[in-house]
């Protein structure tokens, strides 16, 4: 996708602080952070929203899982909790329509969410 924000910073034409990379993610700061530990993790496949996730893509989101457990393990997060959120279409606020997880940690966190 040519004008995908998140494809462009996974081909390096946008600037991102890339925090981890593997053969099929990449995770990087959220330029508007919610907590002290605000990464995004994405896969290089584009996929535009949970709703266009099809069964061969099946093994890469869980690997979108593995690689927010392995930062937020890095980032000593693991004894006190962090949250990994996904949020799809207009009704969840999403707002870059190429999936990526939400790894938000380093405070404590509201539920429910607004
Ligand atoms: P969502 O509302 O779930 O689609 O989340 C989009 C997230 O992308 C927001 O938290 C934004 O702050 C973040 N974001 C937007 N542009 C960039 C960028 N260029 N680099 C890093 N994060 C970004
Ligand atoms: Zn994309």
């Amino acid at each position: 996708m040519s004008d995908c924000l998140f494809c462009k910073i996974r081909d390096g034409e946008m600037k991102a602080s890339i925090v981890r990379e593997d053969e099929d993610t990449i995770a990087f700061e959220d330029i508007n952070a919610q907590a002290p530990t605000h990464v995004l993790v994405i896969p290089k496949k584009h996929i535009a929203s949970i709703d266009e996730i099809e069964p061969v893509d099946a093994e890469v989101v869980g690997k979108l899982f593995l690689a927010a457990k392995e930062i937020a393990r890095q980032r000593g997060h693991d004894e006190k909790g962090y949250r990994v959120v996904m949020n799809m279409g207009p009704d969840a606020g999403q707002a870059v329509y190429h999936i990526h997880l939400h790894l938000l940690g380093g405070r404590s966190l509201s539920w429910p969410p607004g």
